[in-house]
């Protein structure tokens, strides 16, 4: 085959793939390279198999719910290796489905690293690529900090790699990953201590869901250490130690995992030769239409500065395949009112404005409306757990500028609700939706 494309995407992750795909589909000839497996964080190291023992989790907690409320049965232990059997064998389908769809589309797949000789030109092992548009779509990796022993431990990658459950976790950080391996952790019977350097956790969402999430992490039996700036990390013959600025010193853990951010995969890649800049935080540089400083040159996804979300980086690719190859010229990704869900335990849901964040833009015009309530489950099992519904309001006509969710379900109630909120949904307009009876979501058209 010659070394010419239309489109060449260097990573084959969700945004190279969905690039790849929609791009061949209007007839361009594609290559993507791809040193690694297929689907990028999000198949192999991230949504996938978090999902996936997310679920066991879910499992675990409702065999313990199902105890409380009568049945006869103790909880079961999983069997973690066939269970990751079953995991791997579930992402093994993804990948023999990308394969037979590049196949069908005639998309050249090169397991192998390319390095940009130019904007147009891309060296990969012996060969050379000439490309009308290349796509750089690498991804980010897991950060470390730079304090003495933060080599040590593991990052999320790692915690896939775990063969069996750690008995006592000490888990460094307080973002979306740190929330759902500690509620992964927890459930399936580790003793977990988290530590945030902030006062909150997932300090970027609306703050009663962090409050939230903290109090159902607390009586799920996870300890959690606040401001607690890492100092320092050493291996003793009782497992590692964690030390803090202010002095302060935890130990005792059998596995540490860093969640403390991730950057982006920019290394080796020949930006420079290619004229391709990054931005002030090391990310790929790109204005609204996924154009970067080369002509020629785009970025999509977790390279890019932009909210790191699988769905997101795919749109944003389908976008930019169908400006270049579609004959769509304006079309790009509009990043607002992006729906997202943390797999805690228990789920959190949330689109659009924080309180916090709507209160800074519209002032005082917001009204915000509140649903507390126990979930018919949990009231059933005698337990305490809340769940909340929030709904952010703005003007006299109450048009909705934020939903956030914590609680059994949250995170598939968010979906149809986003779509209210993009359409412009007023707080009326809900107030005008019958109820389903009796369910959870209800109480958001009852508030
Ligand atoms: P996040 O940005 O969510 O969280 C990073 C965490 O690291 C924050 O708590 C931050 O603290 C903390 N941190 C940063 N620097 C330091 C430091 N020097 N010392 C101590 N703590 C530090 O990143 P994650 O790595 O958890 O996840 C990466 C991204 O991947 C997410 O932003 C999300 O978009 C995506 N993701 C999505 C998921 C989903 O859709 N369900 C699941 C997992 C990941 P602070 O808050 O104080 O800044």
């Amino acid at each position: 085959m010659a070394d010419d494309f239309d489109l060449v995407t260097l990573g084959a992750g969700s945004a190279g793939i969905a690039m790849a795909i929609r791009a061949a589909r209007h007839g361009a000839r594609v290559a993507v390279l791809e040193p690694a497996a297929l689907g990028g964080t999000c198949v192999n190291l991230g949504c996938v198999p978090k999902k996936a023992m997310w679920l066991a989790a879910e499992l675990a907690e409702a065999q313990r719910i199902a105890h409380e409320v009568g049945f006869d049965q103790p909880p079961a232990r999983l069997d973690w290796p066939a269970f990751i059997a079953r995991r791997s064998a579930y992402i093994d389908n993804i990948h023999a489905s990308y394969r037979q769809r590049f196949a069908e589309l005639g998309i050249e797949l090169i397991a192998a690293r390319g390095r940009l000789l130019a904007a147009d030109r891309i060296a990969v092992g012996a060969r050379e690529l000439k490309a009308r548009h290349v796509l750089i779509a690498t991804g980010a990796h897991a950060r470390r900090l730079a304090i003495p022993g933060g080599e040590l431990g593991i990052d999320s990658d790692g915690f896939f790699a775990l063969r069996a459950c750690p008995r006592r976790v000490a888990i460094v950080g307080s973002g979306y990953i740190a929330a759902e391996l500690a509620g992964v952790l927890a459930t399936l019977g580790a003793q977990v201590s988290v530590f945030a350097r902030g006062e909150r956790l997932l300090r970027s969402f609306d703050h009663e869901i962090g409050d939230a999430l903290a109090a159902a992490m607390r009586r799920r039996g996870i300890e959690l250490a606040f401001a607690h700036s890492p100092s320092g990390v050493e291996r003793a013959a009782d497992g590692y130690v964690l030390h803090a600025a202010d002095g302060s010193r935890a130990s005792g853990f059998d596995e540490l995992i860093w969640a403390v951010g991730r950057d982006p995969n920019t290394r080796d890649l020949g930006l420079e030769q290619a004229g391709v800049e990054l931005d002030a935080a090391g990310f790929i540089a790109t204005d609204e239409w996924q154009n970067t400083s080369a002509a020629g040159v785009y970025a999509v996804g977790d390279v890019t500065h932009r909210i790191p979300l699988t769905p997101v980086a795919v749109a944003a690719s389908r976008q930019l395949a169908e400006r270049l190859f579609g004959g769509r010229p304006d079309a790009h990704l509009d990043y607002s009112g992006v729906p997202t869900v943390v797999f805690s335990h228990p789920p959190i849901g949330s689109v659009g404005l924080s309180e916090e964040v709507a209160r800074a833009v519209h002032g005082d015009a917001l009204r915000v409306h509140r649903a507390r309530f126990r979930p018919m489950l949990g009231a059933l099992a005698g337990s305490e757990e809340r769940t909340l519904m929030k709904l952010v309001c703005v003007g006299v006509e109450e048009r909705i500028v934020g939903i956030h969710l914590i609680g059994s379900a949250a995170d598939e109630i968010l979906q149809g609700f986003a779509v209210a909120l993009r359409m412009g949904a007023r707080k009326a307009d809900l107030d005008a939706t019958i109820a389903i009876h009796p369910t959870s979501a209800e109480e958001l058209v009852l508030m």
